[in-house]
């Protein structure tokens, strides 16, 4: 029994005797007891309320603690997130006043200084400072190429509305330098395949043409004709050929069948393929295999990367021998193709693994090349994750060095 109900209970028995006439009692000792027993009742209320108070008082700090612990560690986690953003960001608010960026948009400023700043007073590099006026200030969805210290940005603007009003605005700076470049070399590469493929195409279609002249009878220009429009036909063959291959090696997609290959025996494949081409050159093909250490290669991809420096050394000699090699060397495998053949400037060597360069165009055409050989043996060797180098003399001869890692 509680005390509450103690003390209730004891008036509850005093009234009783009270009202049985066990005490002699006057009225107003009645009015005292009466009055004594509510002002205890009030006060347990009094008590009651109070705990419940306190109660509900502890329980709503510990609520806005959390509370307060909750938004904190959102905002935490949304800073971070906007300053991990690799792309210059910021937010204005209704008056134009910058009130959120990351560390990116700095790159964007002249002195990136930690203060104040807003549409219109800024340190931000011109155009920048132009595209946000007009975010501000134009109140909808904009998008603008910009170039800011030789980097291009796309710039989107998204305003920020609250109850179907603008309340200011998120504005993002998208670097696009490196798909700019990408877009452009696309270019440059297709501009560059037409025109290798128009030189073939305009000599076959001239030749077409005067053959098929109603006055022609000339049995021995017919002759050589033919030979030329064959040749021509054949290098448009192997433009296409190594167009494809090369387009192939390039897409991100590229499926590789790689096993562990005795690098030799690759070689020894591609050396018999070429005894007769060497032979007509009177060039003998040497070989020296200090390394039979199995290599994780794609054999179809290392078959072509082999076979045109093979071809490119014979072509491009008037002598021999080419000696190829494999040795171990600092934990590689290394693959050495050398001749005593033309040899190559310094410059010309730093240029040789791009689409369509020829040290000598002439030379080049003549042997039925596609300038595309060493742009294909660089991609292979790419996809290997390998290394390839190159050092040369001229009159002296070229040497070949692709690195594999086990
Ligand atoms: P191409 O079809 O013209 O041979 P490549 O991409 O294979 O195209 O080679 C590019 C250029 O590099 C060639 O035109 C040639 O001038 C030069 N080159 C390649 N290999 C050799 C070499 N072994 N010796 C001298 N020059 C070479």
């Amino acid at each position: 029994m509680n005390k509450e109900v103690a003390v209730k209970l004891l008036f509850v028995i005093l009234f009783s005797f009270i009202g049985l006439g066990v005490f002699e009692i006057n009225s107003y000792l009645i009015v005292v007891l009466v009055v004594m027993y509510f002002s205890y009742d009030f006060m347990q209320g009094k008590e009651q309320l109070e705990q419940r108070t306190n109660r509900e008082t502890k329980e709503l700090k510990n609520e806005i603690k959390t509370t307060t612990k909750d938004a904190y560690l959102k905002h935490k986690q949304l800073i971070t997130m906007i300053s991990n953003i690799p792309s210059p960001l910021l937010l204005m608010d209704i008056t134009g006043k910058v009130v959120v960026y990351n560390k990116y948009f700095n790159l964007l400023r002249k002195e990136g200084r930690d203060e104040d700043i807003d549409y219109v007073n800024n340190d931000c590099k011109r155009e920048v400072a132009e595209f946000l006026k007009d975010a501000f200030i134009f109140e909808k969805n904009i998008e603008k190429n910009i170039e800011v210290d030789e980097r291009s940005y796309h710039a989107i603007a998204v305003p920020v509305t609250t109850q179907g009003k603008f309340s200011g605005c998120v504005i993002l700076f998208q670097d696009i330098t490196i798909a700019k470049e990408k877009e452009s070399m696309q270019k440059e590469f297709i501009a560059d395949a037409s025109h290798e493929l128009k030189t073939p195409i305009s000599v076959i279609k001239g030749m077409v043409e005067i053959l098929t002249r109603e006055d022609f009878d000339d049995d021995k220009t017919r002759a050589e004709f033919l030979k030329q429009i064959g040749k021509e036909t054949h290098r448009l063959e192997v433009i296409v050929r190594d167009l494809l291959q090369l387009s192939r090696l390039s897409a991100d997609t590229i499926i590789m069948k790689r096993k562990s290959i005795d690098f030799t025996n690759i070689i020894d494949c591609c050396i018999d393929s070429f005894t007769m081409m060497a032979s007509d050159k009177n060039i003998e093909i040497e070989k020296e295999y200090n390394s039979y250490e199995k290599v994780f290669v794609d054999w179809d991809l290392c078959t072509t990367l082999i076979n045109n420096l093979i071809s490119n050394a014979i072509k491009y000699s008037d002598h021999g021998p080419i000696r190829i090699t494999t040795n171990e060397i600092n934990n590689e495998y290394v693959v050495s193709i050398s001749d005593h053949g033309y040899g190559m400037s310094k410059e010309d060597c730093n240029r040789i693994f791009e689409r369509f360069y020829r040290v000598d165009k002439a030379r080049s055409r003549r042997s039925g090349g596609s300038g595309l050989g060493l742009s294909i043996v660089k991609s292979i060797v790419d996809v290997h994750e390998g290394r390839i180098e190159v050092e040369s003399e001229i009159e002296k001869g070229t040497t070949f060095k692709i690195y594999f890692k086990y």
